[in-house]
């Protein structure tokens, strides 16, 4: 009892959690609204961190003050009522539960949001007028978000993934979180210095996958940096291409208290990015539609997988691009159940779900499904043929039914869903292993189907976040930018200190 009576006497910091995260695309004609952040309030919020469960050490380090989080699947610009509803029930909460030694802001880093600027640095500056200096601020993103200056200057602490894939994704938020409160706990407060360096390179994320190199070997020397004595954190930011604003580019940030060796680091880790930059290529083998379906049709390699990648729900497509879906169902091999088998995941069609579960399984389906917000590519396809299967639940599907056309599986969802596990496939009565040819409305496969892979290819296909950068057309990135100028001088990768949060005005 005595050791309670002791533990007692210094209390313990208050920190609260608060998040909005997206990615979304201004390159796709859909749009975002609140619902689709599928927000959690209060103390539902721990149960999105393993690191917060009742019985985990953080969780009894601080008073937590969980306020809102939200997480979308990418997409469309979030609408600016949309925004603007969250970020005021965000402050609100904040205001009633001041004050606060810390904050762990937990956010994405490439949300659009219609009519605004930098979201991200938007949302900061309006944190830091309800909680003030006092408070420190710990960031943690996606290596995929954008860092604008006035996001650097008003966190404190900042982190991003180290891996793409994201595998690293929790571990990442929890040393955000662990950062903040050894920086209270220790008394050492805000870090001394912020360094952060712009770097000119705009690149999708299946150019910079930490894979392959030279992003794995770029990537792999941010850990060590980090667990440098004087340094507290580093991390490389790849940066979004599926929008349009200044801040769209790479960044490194490092925090520390040593001056110098802050400063060496960054203008390490910022001049290998650059380095490499003729050297990052797609993940996989691309090619045209045809050539990645020819090559299928021919191989002996299965499951075969094909990633049609331009209306890449993660990544910000509308997801109801029927363009591949099309194509895939005009071919005659397809067109007998004997032919090829192949699985289609996925397109979104409401009318087509309801009509499934109307027939139930077994039963007959003729309707449409698709290009319902994005339709600049093809109009609905038809789908006619037989419900193999109906399930129910998925959060962001919400009804997924199988429909067998000739020798094809096609998965109708009633909401966009991306398909990047065993079991998402399972559930639903489909063997991926067993199927010769598996198509994919995503960029890079996730690990699970990466694993079972035999072959891969990655298609060039159109959409909303359609890989081919060099081709959209950008007015507001800054220029000179690589790979759009190719023969631009080597960039100024000097460590700029950003100003403490402290001296923000
Ligand atoms: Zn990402």
């Amino acid at each position: 009892m005595a050791y309670v009576a002791m533990a007692q006497t210094k209390p313990l910091p208050r920190i609260a959690i608060a998040g909005i995260a997206i990615e979304s695309s201004t390159f796709s004609p859909a749009l975002t609204d609140e619902a689709a952040f599928h927000a959690s309030y209060g103390a539902d919020i721990f149960s999105l961190y393993p690191f917060f469960s009742a019985d985990s050490p953080l969780r009894h380090r601080a008073i937590w003050i969980p306020t809102i989080d939200g997480h979308a699947l990418p997409g469309g610009a979030v609408t600016r009522e949309a925004y603007e509803s969250l970020v005021n029930k965000s402050l609100d909460s904040l205001k009633k539960n001041g004050p606060l030694h810390g904050l762990f802001y937990d956010i994405h880093g490439a949300m659009s949001v219609v009519g605004l600027e930098d979201p991200e640095g938007d949302f900061i500056v309006r944190i830091r007028k309800v909680i003030g200096k006092g408070t420190i601020i710990s960031t943690s993103m996606d290596l995929h978000g954008n860092v604008s200056l006035r996001l650097a200057e008003n966190t404190d602490l900042i982190t991003d993934y180290r891996m793409a894939p994201h595998e690293d994704a929790m571990q990442t938020k929890q040393r955000a979180v662990e950062n903040l409160i050894e920086r209270i706990e220790s008394g050492k407060g805000k870090p001394a210095y912020k360094a952060w360096i712009p770097i000119p390179i705009l690149l999708p994320g299946e150019k910079t996958s930490t894979r392959i190199e030279p992003a794995k070997s770029v990537f792999k020397a941010v850990a060590p940096a980090a667990s440098q004595p004087g340094i507290i954190d580093a991390g490389i930011w790849v940066g979004y291409p599926w929008a349009d604003e200044p801040r769209n580019h790479a960044v490194v940030m490092v925090t520390g208290d040593d001056k110098e060796k802050v400063a060496h680091t960054a203008e390490q880790l910022a001049r290998s990015f650059w380095d490499a930059r003729f050297g990052y290529a797609f993940v996989a083998l691309t090619r045209t539609w045809d050539e990645c379906l020819d090559s299928a049709l021919t191989s002996h390699k299965h499951p075969f997988f094909i990633s049609d990648m331009g209306d890449n729900p993660t990544a910000g497509g509308a997801g109801d691009v029927t363009w591949t879906l099309t194509k895939i169902l005009s071919r005659p091999e397809f067109k007998s159940p004997n032919g090829p088998s192949l699985i289609y995941a996925s397109i979104p069609g409401p009318e087509l779900v309801n009509s499934a579960i109307k027939a139930g399984v077994g039963g007959h389906v003729d309707g449409q499904a698709g290009a319902k917000v994005d339709a600049r590519y093809a109009p609905p396809v038809p789908i006619a043929g037989t419900v193999e299967s109906i399930v129910y639940g998925d959060k962001d599907a919400e009804v997924e039914v199988a429909v067998r056309v000739g020798s094809a599986h096609v998965i109708v969802t009633r909401k966009r869903k991306p398909y990047h596990k065993e079991i998402d496939f399972t559930r639903l009565g489909l063997v991926p292993r067993k199927t010769d040819i598996v198509v994919v409305k995503i960029g890079y496969l996730e690990p699970e189907l990466y694993a079972m892979r035999a072959d891969w290819i990655m298609a060039l296909t159109p959409g909303g976040v359609d890989q081919d950068i060099e081709h959209l057309t950008y007015k507001r990135i800054e220029r000179p930018m690589f790979p759009f100028d190719k023969a631009m001088r080597d960039p100024d990768l000097s460590a700029r200190m950003v100003s403490s949060s402290d001296q923000i005005h």
